[in-house]
């Protein structure tokens, strides 16, 4: 694909100036301002190639198992709260987690699919109310937005005083992106639209006018890769067979509790994900 003659603006300084793809081919940019990596497809490109149809649904179904129940169980423990909105809901497992410790549970996600259910789902953020949540979470959807920026500002409006905004994107400062930085990219351009280390992060945060943040990486370097063609291997099999009852629900044992903390604290220095636990101040 040809980049336009006008380079896009980097969507966290709004520096205009930008170097062509790192390797010419694919539209990636990176910001002379401050360094950010994003995508230089049109807003449009983007979200034509984040369209989540139904074929989704049976993705998330193929893919999920008993360790992200074990893992969403996890992350629920971690807030305080009794109200929660989750934004890029999806098919909806983390919100089952929250409701299942007794939650109140909203999301946001623009897919029709995701909207049929039995607690509210918002199809963008201007309709969610303000200063209201205890949690906002956003786990895994920042990266698949042209105006990250925005999102956040949204999410800490949306979250009450005192309340706490958690989001995950993958970290592009991870061992295994460090060892092949460019074919990591390109691979995921423009799905992915936004490539974050963790100063970019910082960055973020303080455009966004998040007081009080933290920032730390997770996750065993290319963990989640091999367990997700795994699955999917695996749920092809099931489905083939007419087996697929079982991982409708998913049950958690120890086992599965132990390996997500294992899988977490082993991503400590230069883990695989990135966290961002923003606390809006009273
Ligand atoms: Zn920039």
């Amino acid at each position: 694909m040809a980049l336009t003659e006008e380079l896009k603006r980097c969507p966290l300084c709004g520096g205009a100036s930008g170097r062509e793809g790192l390797n010419g081919k694919v539209p990636l940019v990176k910001c002379h301002g401050c360094g950010f990596v994003y995508a230089g497809s049109s807003d449009r490109e983007i979200e034509a190639a984040n369209r989540c149809g139904e074929e989704t649904k049976d993705l998330y179904r193929q893919i999920q198992s008993a360790f992200d129940v074990a893992w969403f169980d996890w992350l629920v423990s971690r807030f305080p709260g009794t109200t929660v909105l989750d934004i890029g809901c999806g098919n909806g497992l983390l919100l089952r987690r929250y409701q299942a410790a007794g939650w109140t549970v909203a999301g946001v996600d623009p897919a029709p699919w995701a909207q049929t259910t039995d607690y509210p789902v918002f199809a963008d953020m201007s309709q969610t109310p303000r200063d209201y949540y205890d949690v906002v979470t956003c786990t895994s959807a920042l990266e698949h937005l042209p105006e990250p920026v925005a999102m956040v500002k949204l999410a800490l409006g949306a979250v009450r005083p005192g309340g706490v905004v958690y989001m995950s994107v993958p970290n592009y400062d991870s061992w295994a992106a460090r060892r092949r930085p460019e074919r990591m990219r390109e691979q995921e351009v423009p799905h992915h639209c936004n490539f974050f280390t963790p100063r970019d992060l910082r960055r973020l945060c303080r455009c966004a006018g998040a007081s009080s943040f933290r920032i730390r990486s997770y996750g065993l370097p290319l963990a989640w890769d091999v367990w997700r063609k795994h699955r999917l291997k695996a749920g092809k099999r099931a489905a083939s067979s007419c087996i697929r009852t079982q991982q409708q629900s998913p049950r958690p044992g120890w086992k599965h509790r132990l390996v997500v903390k294992a899988y977490y604290w082993a991503g400590f220095w230069r883990g695989d994900k990135l966290e961002l636990y923003m606390t809006q101040p009273f």
